[in-house]
């Protein structure tokens, strides 16, 4: 069992992360500055596993709060998931991007070699593909080719750590590629809570649901797709978030840098996934046709057999899971 630092652990993939881990054992330290997220995660967090994680509300990048939370904890891992994640605003500020995902990596990993802290895994994503490849993206498939700066913080985060790997040879790096993570803890206690309008498909689903918003925009139905709508490999967050804990198994036993898609290998349109999320939970979702999305793939979806051999683990929740534990959480914000 490890005592592991999660960075942005209160935010929605990593507070789902911190359950998980804590169910199996390990003690969990979280590091957020609130910037997405509130401090009531940490008591839900409790509230679902009888344990709670250590927390302190810093910045990562702020290399003095960082090393006296290294100081006070003996961490022996770490999962870095602290980082800005808005598309759309990564394009209006670039260099609020790119200071802030680079900064908070490149201090943590300072921080992390000055107290012999030698195990990373990174909340990459399968964005870095980037339409360099056809589906299913593999591990080795090329990478670049990024349509946002988010998507170059990934792809420059991930370079960073290799070559941090490849010189340090007692550092164990896992870069975990994930596709499009949705749902919630089934408790309904933690989810994802988008500010503002939301950018993602299913937040966006379920507040047209709840009735925040009145209808739905389809960003195209003329790609090369069966139906015409973009199609995704969505994966439930609790599924995810399982292959963080396979992850930290693997880093335990392992040097160099390893990475690993963690999706389900199947696409989803965003039709079906609308005809789904009706289905699940007999309700009818208003829609409209739109213009495409600036940057959007016509298709994205993860070759998967890597993290199942390596890590084994491999994604169990299908899409109606997905749609009714997303649905549970909107719901029980109303
Ligand atoms: N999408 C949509 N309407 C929305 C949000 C997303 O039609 O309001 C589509 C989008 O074009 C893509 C899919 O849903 O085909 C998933 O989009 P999301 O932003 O969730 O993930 P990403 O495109 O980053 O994989």
């Amino acid at each position: 069992m490890s005592k592991v630092l999660l960075t942005g652990g209160t935010g929605f993939i990593g507070s789902h992360t911190a359950v998980e881990l804590l169910e199996k054992g390990h003690e969990v330290v979280i590091a957020d500055n609130l910037s997405n997220s509130s401090r009531d995660i940490v008591d839900r967090i409790e509230k679902i596993t009888g344990k709670r994680p250590a927390f302190y509300e810093i910045d990562v990048a702020d290399r003095g709060a960082l090393a006296a939370l290294f100081e006070k904890e003996s961490v022996e891992a770490v999962i870095h998931f602290a980082g800005y994640k808005a598309v759309g605003e990564s394009v209006a500020k670039p260099l609020m991007y790119y200071r802030n995902n680079l900064d908070t990596s490149l201090t943590l990993l300072e921080t992390m070699a000055r107290f012999g802290c030698h195990r990373i895994i990174f909340s990459s994503s399968s964005t870095v593909y980037g339409a360099l490849s056809p589906c299913p993206f593999r591990e080795d498939s090329p990478v670049g080719g990024c349509s946002n700066p988010y998507g170059w913080t990934k792809f420059m985060i991930e370079k960073i750590l290799q070559d941090a790997a490849r010189a340090d040879e007692q550092l164990s790096v896992v870069l975990l590629r994930y596709f499009n993570p949705v749902g919630a803890h089934e408790s309904a206690l933690i989810g994802e809570k988008p500010g503002g309008i939301p950018n993602n498909l299913m937040p966006f689903i379920t507040q047209v649901a709840a009735g925040k918003r009145d209808h739905l925009n389809v960003f195209g139905d003329d790609y090369e797709t069966p139906d015409g709508t973009g199609v995704r490999d969505y994966i439930h967050v609790v599924d995810l978030a399982r292959g963080h804990v396979a992850a930290l198994n693997y880093a335990e036993k392992h040097t160099g840098t390893e990475i690993f898609n963690l999706g389900t290998g199947k696409g989803t349109s965003v039709m079906e996934m609308i005809r789904a999320f009706e289905k699940a939970n007999g309700l009818t979702i208003p829609f409209v046709i739109a213009p495409r999305r600036p940057g959007d793939l016509a298709f994205s979806y993860a070759e998967t057999g890597k993290a199942e051999t390596v890590l084994h683990w491999k994604a169990e929740k299908n899409i109606e899971d997905m749609c009714r534990d997303a649905w549970r959480f909107e719901k029980g914000l109303l």
